[in-house]
């Protein structure tokens, strides 16, 4: 059996004597190092992204490094598990769309007075015809009627014409405020409104 293996084995050591593979051996182990402390800056590079606490970025370079360069491909694993799902970025981008929601859902305004959903560019309220806005003479737009003149052409209103919303809320009690949010919007524009001078 031994001078069977015998020259499997010298065969096996002249293999690894030739200048040529242990050549192509360091080069081997250069690049895993190389792949390594390379890998563990890409970690601390994404976990910069992720998070803005400042220690972080240096335990997840750690961890790659603790790993050593034979087996650091197991922390990158272990590190794409556990780190935050979303970047600063996505997490910014993902707040701008909730607010533009938010700003669409407010734009769907409820009548001051009867809280009944109105459209932005109605002039009365057709369920307690409340006046919603009055048309300016001069540029036909669309102005509130608490505005002693027109935002979009400058024209002095003689008088604001008395309005019903005025009225009836002074008369009736204001419905209880909720923790809703366009309800919340459209309080306010209720107060604005039975107020100019705040
Ligand atoms: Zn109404
Ligand atoms: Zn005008």
């Amino acid at each position: 059996m031994d001078e069977l293996l015998k020259p499997l084995g010298d065969i096996w050591n002249g293999f690894l004597s030739n200048p040529i593979v242990q050549v192509a051996g360091q080069l081997i182990v250069i690049y895993a190092v190389l792949l390594w402390l390379g890998t563990a800056y890409w970690a601390f590079r994404d976990m910069q992204a992720r998070t803005e606490n400042p220690i972080l970025p240096y335990f997840a370079a750690a961890l790659i490094i603790f790993f050593t360069p034979l087996l650091f491909l197991f922390a990158v694993i272990l590190y794409l598990i556990l780190r935050p799902r979303e970047t600063l970025a996505e997490v910014y981008e993902r707040s701008l769309a909730e607010e533009s929601l938010l700003a669409e859902v407010e734009k769907n305004q409820l009548c001051p007075v009867c809280r009944d959903r109105v459209e932005h560019d109605w002039l009365v309220c057709p369920n307690c015809r409340t006046r919603l806005h009055r048309v300016c003479p001069s540029c036909n737009r669309l102005a509130d009627p608490a505005w002693p003149l027109c935002a979009y052409c400058g024209r002095e209103f003689e008088r604001a014409p008395q309005r019903p919303a005025e009225r009836v809320a002074a008369a009736a009690p204001r419905p209880a405020p909720t923790d809703d949010r366009s309800d919340l919007a459209a309080d306010t524009r209720l107060r604005r409104a039975t107020n100019p001078n705040p």
